[in-house]
This record gives structure tokens, C-alpha cells and sequence, in this order.
């Protein structure tokens, strides 16, 4: 959240800002002390910055470990991200901080997609020569036909831009993309049909399809090929590796990382949350205290545990405010590669999964020599019947619809396997979110010392870097930088097809 009001500032030591502060003139670095709910990467991107200009501060952290959804998990000599996270940083200063983090182990992977249709496999970003292939002569015309139509619409005297998601996909890609990829694939990802979900989230995550420029690097000698290349950056042994080594520098730096310290009330005084209370890996009751408090906990459960509670009509925005759950599906596999993408998107709805990964093509070291892996994306919600599936029964389905429809092994190859359950994975937009979202921040920007940060703090679809750079800002903004947090872009930095990442 961006604080109340613009604060006069003035530069101190590191380049850092002074603030005059609601609470007196002239607050210095050594006056404050902050408390982060949440080592996610957003509230590590804050411990961080905040422990290496020398600024106490206390993390609460529910989980024993840290990372929240940014975590790998290793079994067998394998590793496992909680979600697939591979990054883009369009912010130099992240992009340093994460090259000062990692090193080496900052890997750059040339990324490679594909679609999965109909029995048939085609190139992300598309290939005109591919579709061709795929559709044949008749379907690449109707593909033509849908973008020209799409287009069209938007030209029509008096033609005003919906707000919902249907209309912006057709209008962008054609009634013929829209119903072959797009429609069953949103709906699998987000569990609700595409008019109820807003176009912002499309307009921010999925790029206009550049078939035009597509197919002028396929039939321009020199023009880069068929279809637009991309890179991306990844931890050499996944995402967890970025969490650990933030906590792990933030802690040397003096930061105190306290694991299963489940917040459970943030007392508000006089516009200040002056106590937080938590229960400890014992179950004791304790509190502590901050002159500033940045919060990543996903804001329904936040303002489900202030005191006094929001008013009603706060809370029922807040309940209002959906989040997408997810089962990663995890497979171990007994050949040395199984796919040369990054990522292979599945729309169809017979089959459950929505994504698969071959992590083994993000790094090397995800998985041991001369074996490889694969990795489902379930989209559910809890409780539904995705959710209530045994971790046995996802398993032998996913092997089933890898090996039968996509053909991508062989059922007797999959040595092993587990499922991650994921709450609160994504933030859905739907068509009248930003309304509730607008009268919960109104009514947190009152509390002039709590900002929220990160993806359900914000409910903002950030990705890695943003989600650090939240973390940064919001530490910036304890002395006064002013930033507005809503403000940071969303823009992945891909040349996206679909929406999640
Ligand atoms: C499947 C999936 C794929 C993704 N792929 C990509 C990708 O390809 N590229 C990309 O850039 N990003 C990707 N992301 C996004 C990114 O990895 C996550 O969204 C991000 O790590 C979230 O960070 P965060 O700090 O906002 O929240 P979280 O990681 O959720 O951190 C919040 C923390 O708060 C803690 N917490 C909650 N309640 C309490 C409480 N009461 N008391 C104390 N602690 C509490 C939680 O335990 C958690 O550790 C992906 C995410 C998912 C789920």
C-alpha cells in the first residue's frame, strides 16, 4: 500500500530518505524498527534492504522454512519448485541485487514453449509455418479470418472496449483462437467463465499476438527465424535458492527471522498498529512491536485478524476478493529427457492439468544424472473435486495423461512421485475486484504505519522481481520514499501467450 500522504523527505547516509513522521520531526534510521509479516520473497525482499542499511527488523514467519510459495522441494535427488518460477527482471537494480545473491548459480535458459491441440503440439510464440502445419490451409484461413473479424469490431463506429475478458481475447485474437486456446484455458486456469473475469488481467499478462511480425521473421531472410526467442533467469537449483539466500544474507546482516510465528492479531491504536501478536512453534502467545509493520499475508486474512475489525462493508470486500488454488503434480522419471520446452500448455479440458515442465530444462540440477522429471499444474479450488483427489489418485492420473493423450512417456517410466498443495496461488481478477480492492486500501491507508506488499498483499499479479521490488520499496517508504506500491508494474517482461506465471 502507498502510505497516507506524501511526507517531506530528505536525503541521509546511503542515499536513504529521512522522514518527518506523524510521530515527530527528524525520525533517523536508528529510530526505527520494522516488523515484516511473512518471508515470502516480498517480505525477504524488505528484510533485506532493511537489514543492509542496518535497520532492525523482525520477520514472522507461519511455515518452519521460509520462501512461502517461492520453495523447492528435494526428494530423491530431485527438486521441486511449489510453482514454476522462472523470472524476468526488467528493474537493473533487481536484476543486481539478484546477480550479488546468486552468482553463478543465476542461470540464463533460452525458453522454448509449446501448445498442446488437438493431438498436436504447436510452437509458443506461434509459428505461422507451424499453424500451418498443424491447421492445415483451411484452419490457418479461419485463424485469419478471427483476427480480421477480432480487429474489426474495434473499429465499428461507437464500438466501446469491454471490460471483460471474452470480449478483449476475441477482440485481440478472433473468435477461432479464442475458442480453440484460449476460452477452455482460462477457464481451467481461473475456475470461472471468461465474462466474469476482468480484461486487465489479460491486458497486463497476455501480449497481442504479433502474427504479423511473426511472419515477417519467417519469410524475411534474416529476420530471427519463425517465431520471437526469449530468455529467461532461473536459480540453478530453483526458486527455494533465492528465498534461502535472501533470509540467509538478511540474517548476517542482523535481520531476526522467527519460523512458525503465525500472526494471529495486529491491535490498531490512534491509526497505529502498536502491537502484533503471535503464536510461537510452542503455541505460547506472544507479541512484539514496531514503529512500522509490512505485511504480506493475503489482505482477506489480513484484515480478518486487525483489532478493532474494518467495518463491514471492508470485510465483505475483502471475502469478495478471490484467490485460485493448485496442485503441482510432481513425476519422477526414469529417461534422461522427456520434452525440449520450458513450458508445455494443455487448454483441453478432458485432461486435468493445465501446465506441464520439464524443470530438468530450467537446470540440470533438478534432477540426478540420466533422469529427468515432469511437473502438472492443477487449477482447483480447495475442497472441490480436484482438491479432495488422494495425492495417489493425481499421480496415476497425471502418468496416465501424460502417457496416453500427450505421448510424452511411457506409463512404466514414472519411478515415483508426489503432490504440493498450494493455497492462495493466484489472485483472480474478477469483473468488479478493483472496486473492492479501492475500498480496502482506502480504508488501510488510514493505518499510517502498515503497508502491504507482495502478491496477496497487493493482490497484484506480480512476478519474482516486482515481488522483490515490493518487498524494497516498502522498506524504502519506512523513511519516507513515497512510493505507491499498486503502481509497480505487472508486466512480466515476456512475450506472454497466456496468462500465468
Ligand atoms: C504455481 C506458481 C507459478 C509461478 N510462476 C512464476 C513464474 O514463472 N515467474 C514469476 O516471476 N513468478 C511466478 N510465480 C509467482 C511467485 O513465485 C509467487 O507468487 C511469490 O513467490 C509470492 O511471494 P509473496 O511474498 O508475494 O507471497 P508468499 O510467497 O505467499 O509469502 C507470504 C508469506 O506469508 C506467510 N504468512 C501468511 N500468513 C501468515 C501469518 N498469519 N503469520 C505469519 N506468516 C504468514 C506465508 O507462510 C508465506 O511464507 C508463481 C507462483 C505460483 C504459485
Amino acid at each position: 500500500m502507498r502510505r497516507s500522504a506524501a511526507t517531506p523527505t530528505g536525503r541521509v547516509g546511503n542515499g536513504i530518505v529521512r522522514r518527518a513522521g506523524a510521530e515527530g520531526e527528524g525520525e533517523a534510521l536508528q529510530d526505527r524498527r520494522v516488523v515484516v509479516l511473512g518471508a515470502g520473497l516480498s517480505g525477504l525482499g524488505a528484510a533485506h534492504w532493511l537489514a543492509t542499511q542496518s535497520v532492525p527488523c523482525e520477520v514472522l514467519e507461519r511455515g518452519a522454512e521460509v520462501g512461502g510459495l517461492a520453495r523447492t522441494l528435494e526428494r530423491n535427488g530431485y527438486r521441486f519448485d511449489y510453482g514454476g518460477a522462472r523470472f524476468f527482471a526488467s528493474s537493473s537494480e533487481v536484476r543486481e541485487l539478484l546477480r550479488r545473491l546468486l552468482g553463478d548459480d543465476l542461470l540464463t535458459v533460452a525458453a522454448s514453449s509449446r501448445i498442446y491441440y488437438r493431438g498436436k503440439l504447436y510452437a509458443y510464440p506461434l509459428d505461422p509455418a507451424d499453424l500451418v502445419r498443424g491447421m492445415g490451409i483451411e484452419g490457418t484461413a479461419s485463424v485469419l479470418w478471427g483476427l480480421v473479424g477480432g480487429r474489426l469490431r474495434r473499429w465499428l463506429p461507437l464500438h466501446r472496449r469491454r471490460r471483460d475478458l471474452e470480449s478483449w481475447l476475441i477482440e485481440e485474437f478472433g473468435e477461432t483462437l479464442y475458442h480453440a486456446f484460449f476460452k477452455d484455458y482460462n477457464e481451467k486456469v481461473w475456475g470461472e467463465p471468461c465474462h466474469n473475469l476482468s480484461a486487465e488481467l489479460a491486458s497486463r499478462r497476455i501480449r497481442g499476438l504479433d502474427l504479423v511480425g511473426a511472419l515477417k521473421r519467417a519469410l524475411v531472410p534474416g529476420a530471427g527465424g519463425g517465431s520471437k526467442r526469449y530468455a529467461f533467469l532461473y536459480p540453478r537449483f530453483g526458486i527455494g535458492q533465492l528465498s534461502r539466500r535472501l533470509a540467509a544474507v538478511s540474517e548476517e546482516r542482523g535481520a531476526q527471522i522467527r519460523r512458525e510465528a503465525a500472526v494471529t492479531r495486529l491491535e490498531i491504536e490512534g491509526q497505529r498498529v502498536r502491537r502484533v501478536v503471535y503464536r510461537d512453534r510452542e503455541g505460547s502467545v506472544r507479541e512484539t512491536t514496531g514503529t512500522d509493520v509490512i505485511s504480506a499475508i493475503p489482505l482477506p486474512r489480513l484484515l480478518h485478524i486487525l483489532e478493532p475489525p474494518p467495518p463491514g462493508d471492508v470485510l465483505a470486500s475483502a471475502r469478495s476478493l478471490k484467490f485460485r488454488d493448485m496442485i503441482t503434480v510432481c513425476l519422477e522419471i526414469g529417461r534422461e529427457r522427456v520434452t525440449s520446452d520450458s513450458w508445455l500448455y494443455v487448454p483441453e479440458r478432458r485432461i486435468g492439468f493445465a501446465r506441464v515442465l520439464e524443470p530438468r530444462n530450467w537446470s540440470a540440477a533438478m534432477a540426478p544424472a540420466g533422469r529427468s522429471s515432469l511437473v502438472a499444474e492443477y487449477y482447483c479450488s480447495e475442497g472441490d473435486e480436484t482438491w479432495s483427489r488422494s495425492d495417489q489418485q493425481l499421480i496415476e492420473r497425471t502418468a496416465q495423461d501424460l502417457a496416453g493423450p500427450l505421448g510424452l512417456i511411457h506409463h512404466n517410466e514414472v519411478l515415483g512421485g508426489c503432490a504440493i498443495r498450494i493455497r492462495k496461488a493466484y489472485p483472480v481478477y474478477r469483473i468488479d475486484y478493483r472496486a473492492h480492492l479501492r475500498r480496502i486500501q482506502r480504508y488501510l491507508r488510514r493505518i499510517e504505519n502498515l503497508q502491504t506488499v507482495g502478491r496477496g498483499g497487493l493482490f497484484r499479479y506480480h512476478n519474482v522481481a516486482h515481488l522483490l521490488e515490493s518487498g524494497i520499496r516498502a522498506a524504502e517508504n519506512v523513511f519516507g520514499a513515497g512510493h505507491d506500491l499498486y503502481g509497480l508494474s505487472e508486466d512480466s517482461g515476456e512475450s506472454g501467450f497466456f496468462p500465468v506465471a
